[in-house]
């Protein structure tokens, strides 16, 4: 098996209350585990793209045969957001940016409140499934959105958008809808309360 499913990074009632422990049970174990699962059907057997990283796979999926290319987009994708979004959540976290990412913010978007604003209009806005990211692009932070499992890694033509990620938020009613039901809208200002910046620093500081 190329892939394997990470462990949560801490105890899946840590979130609580903004991300409740059967919503990550379910998200983590069920969700995650399958795109982990059916992104390691498509490829089995195939070694040159077995010894990928996800990200690098999804990156290059030109570089994936025709007859699996879908299947490795939306279970490569779900697999590398879902081990992403883990990360970037924390138990006593939320707070603020602080250092070169929080002045990246202000120069940017004027702001931190007037990102959040962004990153909640960018989750509100996509219609059915997918996610709102926070990416760098050539050096400079952008807002973006993507269907389904794409990742801005997949590139402007095949996901409508470019960048490096450093935040994600997941916008999949599977997300949510046990606590939340259909209000999404106050999910995505909960999430605010369990971010872990000092993990979206670091990705900012590789990405730059
Ligand atoms: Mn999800």
């Amino acid at each position: 098996m190329a892939y394997v499913l990470p462990p949560l990074p801490y105890p899946k009632d840590a979130l609580e209350p903004s991300i409740d422990a059967l919503t990550m049970e379910i998200h983590h174990d069920k969700h995650h585990g399958a795109y982990v699962t059916n992104v390691n059907k498509a490829i089995a057997g195939k070694a040159d793209l077995e010894a990928k990283t996800v990200e690098h796979l999804i990156s290059n999926l030109d570089a994936v045969p025709a007859d699996i290319r879908g299947p490795v987009r939306n279970n490569g994708g779900g697999h590398a957001n879902h081990s992403m979004f883990w990360k970037l959540l924390g138990p006593k976290a939320g707070g603020a940016p602080t250092g070169a990412l929080a002045g990246a913010i202000t120069s940017t978007f004027g702001s931190f409140d007037a990102l959040k604003e962004k990153i909640e209009a960018a989750g509100m806005g996509r219609f059915g499934s997918g996610w709102a990211w926070l990416v760098v692009n050539g050096g400079k932070l952008e807002v973006v959105s993507t269907a389904n499992q794409d990742s801005p890694l997949m590139g402007k033509a095949v996901a409508g958008c470019e960048g490096t990620p450093i935040f994600g938020v997941d916008v999949w009613e599977h997300a949510y809808y046990l606590k939340y039901q259909n209000r999404r809208a106050d999910y995505l200002k909960a999430v605010w309360h369990a971010v872990n910046w000092d993990a979206v620093a670091s990705l900012y500081a590789a990405a730059t």
